[in-house]
This record gives structure tokens, sequence and C-alpha cells, in this order.
């Protein structure tokens, strides 16, 4: 079974985001489909969604606190507002453009952890340590472990190479699948793969083994994409 999830990044409004999920709903009971489905909307588009699948709706994220003086951020009270339950922490664009360090990222974690949030926890090297070889990209990678509780019962995990995140470039077939192994023999946990997926390559990505999913940007803001996506994944 496959793991589907959308990151809407800062796209789509409330409004549109509301008729995306109630869609996408719609679209799971239709077709059947049993993979589990995650999409992770704007923080103004959180909402209480009527959903009846197996469609779950995360936060991209958020503050460690309830609620407080922390301008700008949100915190676990407007979270449960919505019955949100799910963070995605680590993403390459929350590491390297907003600037989050590990010790930041950490703390996010345990604090999540300790909630009980299923947290999609992403990890991935930017293209000068990739091009450095195997060992400084795996090293650079375990590196995003630290502070982490592997053994936490609700982790997905996501390798995201940075180089490949909203560029349309894809990593090689043979470099997920060293990667994925090198990280499923540290870590039995389900691992996504994550950069410029998009409906033309999903099939092939989700055969690789240790390969339990995707985390799709781009091509999942567009909500026919991402049915199709969907449906590639019923079978596999
Ligand atoms: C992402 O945001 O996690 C991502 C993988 O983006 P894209 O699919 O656009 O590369």
């Amino acid at each position: 079974m496959k793991i589907i999830a959308a990151n809407f990044k800062t796209n789509h409004t409330r409004k549109s985001t509301n008729i995306f999920v109630n869609n996408i709903n719609t679209f799971l009971e239709d077709e059947n489909i049993s993979n589990d489905v995650y999409i992770f909307p704007p923080a103004t588009a959180l909402d209480n969604f009527d959903i009846k699948s197996n469609l779950i709706v995360g936060a991209q994220n958020a503050y460690c606190v309830k609620n407080g003086s922390f301008t700008g951020e949100i915190g676990t009270e407007q979270l449960e507002e919505f019955d949100i339950k799910t963070i995605l922490i680590g993403h390459s664009e929350r590491r390297h453009v907003l600037g989050e360090s590990q010790k930041e990222i950490a703390l996010k974690y345990n604090y999540y952890k300790a909630l009980g949030y299923r947290i999609v926890y992403c990890v991935g090297e930017p293209l000068e340590v990739k091009q450095s070889g195997l060992t400084e990209t795996l090293g650079y990678i375990w590196e995003q472990f630290d502070g982490i509780d592997l053994d936490y019962d609700n982790l997905v995990l996501a390798y995201e190479p940075v180089w490949a995140i909203g560029t349309g470039v894809v990593a090689e077939i043979e470099d997920i699948r060293t990667i994925h192994k090198k990280i499923k023999k540290k870590i039995q946990k389900p691992l996504l793969y994550g950069g410029s997926v998009k409906p033309a390559n999903l099939s092939d990505i989700l055969d690789i083994p240790n390969v339990d999913g995707a985390l799709i940007g781009t091509a999942s803001w567009i909500e026919e994409d991402f049915k199709t996506m969907i449906k590639i994944s019923k079978d596999k």
C-alpha cells in the first residue's frame, strides 16, 4: 500500500482548497482507493472538512506551542480546532529558504511527537552535496536525523533531494533506489520520495524497491493530475 501526499506550499485559496479536498474525498470513495492520501494545504485553508474516505489533511508547518505571542505563527490551538493531527517537518523549503536549523526542527519534532501527531519528516541533500558523492550525501542525510526519535510509531519519512524539488529535475531511478535502500536499512518506516514527481514518472518511481509513496508539490496542485497520480498508485 502506497501513500500519496500533496504539498500545496503557498498555493490554493481557502475556497479552492475546499473544492479540491471535497472532490478528492469523493474520488477516493468512488474509485475504492485504499491507499492513504494526504493533503497539506496552506494554513489559511485548514477547515473542518467532511471527510469520509482515507484522506488526511495535515499542516505544512506550525510552531511548538499551544498558543501565545508568536506573531505570524500558528500553534496547536489553531490545528486542533480542525482536528489536524498530521504535520510536515523538515521540508527543504523550511530548511533552506526559511532557515530552520536542525536544532529548531528537532524541537518541533519532539513537540509534535509528544502530542502524538503523525509526522511526515523530510530529508534531502543540496546539489553540491550530491556532487561530492554518495558518502557525503549519506553523511548529510544522517545529520538531518540529529535529535529525531526514529522509533516514533507515527513517523513517515520523505527523501526529497533539494535539487529536484520544484525544479522539474527528477532524480535518476538508480539514485532513488540507492538512497532509499540505505535509509530503509537504517530506519524501518514508510519512506516517500519527493522531487518533481508527476503523472508521467510516478509509476516508475513507485516501482522502485523501498519507495512507499510520493510527496508531490507542483504536480499535485492541479486536481486532475493529482487524481491521475492517485489512480496510478492504486495498483502498486
Ligand atoms: C515538495 O514540495 O515536497 C516537492 C517535492 O515539490 P515538487 O513536487 O514541486 O518538486
